[in-house]
């Protein structure tokens, strides 16, 4: 039997094979090779990595993984998850495999939903963006748009005006700000658009102006949207795992979930960043050892 299948391969799952394999313990990732990030050229604030390629980034990750004889790398989907006995999980595959083991790491990331604007996929990734922390410092002093259809929309506002002072806020026919909310954007010289947008103009992923549903178009050079995230997996209910009020898994800082023997790291837990993804892996991964230790130190 395996002792620790990690589900999903980004910084969070990787991380976590890479901790529990290095403590001595038979380790399986399986991932579905989708990440969230997969759309984007380049990533940016992970020491040393910075302003890397999502793919490069996995590469070098697997590479460092591979070097150990504990660790072992699949493409593939899990499609259930079931409890055994007390102490073992069977898993199925999309190929129809069962794989048993102890332990399981859940890393399979969120679900991103981009707001409802006809054509934002060919931009998001390239010249637009959700987290400022990630790519505002490319995109500082440009005039940028930030589509804001959801109630982040304010906070997400508040942080952009530290990487423009150009800035216009377009909700896409929804109404987020409350007068108080209007009048302090007004304050701070930030225009204010409620009209539904009916186009993205741009070449190659570059945004250059938005078209609004008045005929009105406004030249800009890329922004910033919110977006909502899910979590995606769907095998929470079944197991009795605990989620927060937005349905992300709760864990302690060693990654421990409500259920004995699964762990839980990087967005599943909530949204983040690469590096902090890779940091919940690594306790996940640690969390797995020191539980084993500690059980076969008092002969369990
Ligand atoms: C456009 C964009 C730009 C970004 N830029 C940055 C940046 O510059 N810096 C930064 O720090 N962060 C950035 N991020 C955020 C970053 O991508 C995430 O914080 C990070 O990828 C989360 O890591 P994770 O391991 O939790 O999930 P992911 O990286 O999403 O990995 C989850 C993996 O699990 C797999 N999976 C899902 N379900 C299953 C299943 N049932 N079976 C098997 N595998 C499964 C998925 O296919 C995926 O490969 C960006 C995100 C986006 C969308």
């Amino acid at each position: 039997m395996i002792d620790v299948v990690v589900i999903g391969g980004g910084p969070a799952g990787m991380s976590a094979a890479l901790v529990a394999g290095r403590g001595r313990k038979q380790v399986l990732l399986i991932d579905e090779e989708k990440p969230r990030n997969a759309v984007t050229n380049a990533t940016h604030a992970f020491l040393t990595r910075d302003g890397i390629k999502p793919e490069a980034f996995r590469e070098k990750g697997r590479r460092d993984l591979l070097k150990y004889p504990t660790i072992s790398i699949k493409k593939g989907k899990i499609l259930s998850i079931e409890k055994t006995l007390e102490s073992s999980f069977e898993l199925t595959t999309e190929s129809e495999e069962i794989i048993n083991t102890k332990n399981i790491i859940l890393a399979t990331g969120v679900k991103e939903t981009l707001p409802d604007v006809r054509g934002i996929e060919t931009y998001y990734g390239s010249s637009i963006f959700s987290c400022p922390f990630c790519d505002g410092w490319e995109m500082k002093d440009r005039p940028l748009v930030l589509i804001a259809e959801s109630v982040q929309a304010l906070h997400v506002t508040k942080l952009l005006k530290n990487w423009t002072d150009d800035l216009i806020v377009a909700t896409n026919g929804n109404t987020v700000f409350d007068d108080d909310q209007k009048r302090v954007l007004e304050t701070n010289h930030i225009r204010l658009i409620e009209e539904r947008i009916v186009e993205l103009k741009g070449i190659g992923g570059e945004l250059q102006s938005i078209v609004f549903e008045s005929g009105e178009e406004i030249k800009r050079a890329g922004g910033f949207c919110t977006t909502v995230l899910e979590n995606n997996f769907p095998f929470l209910e079944q197991l009795g795992i605990e989620v927060n009020e937005a349905g992300f898994i709760m864990t302690d800082i060693m990654g421990h979930t409500n259920i004995k023997g699964i762990y839980a790291a990087g967005e599943i837990t909530g949204p983040s960043q690469l590096i902090v993804s890779a940091s919940q892996g690594h306790m996940a991964g640690a969390g797995i050892i020191a539980e084993s230790c500690d059980a076969a130190f008092q002969g369990i």
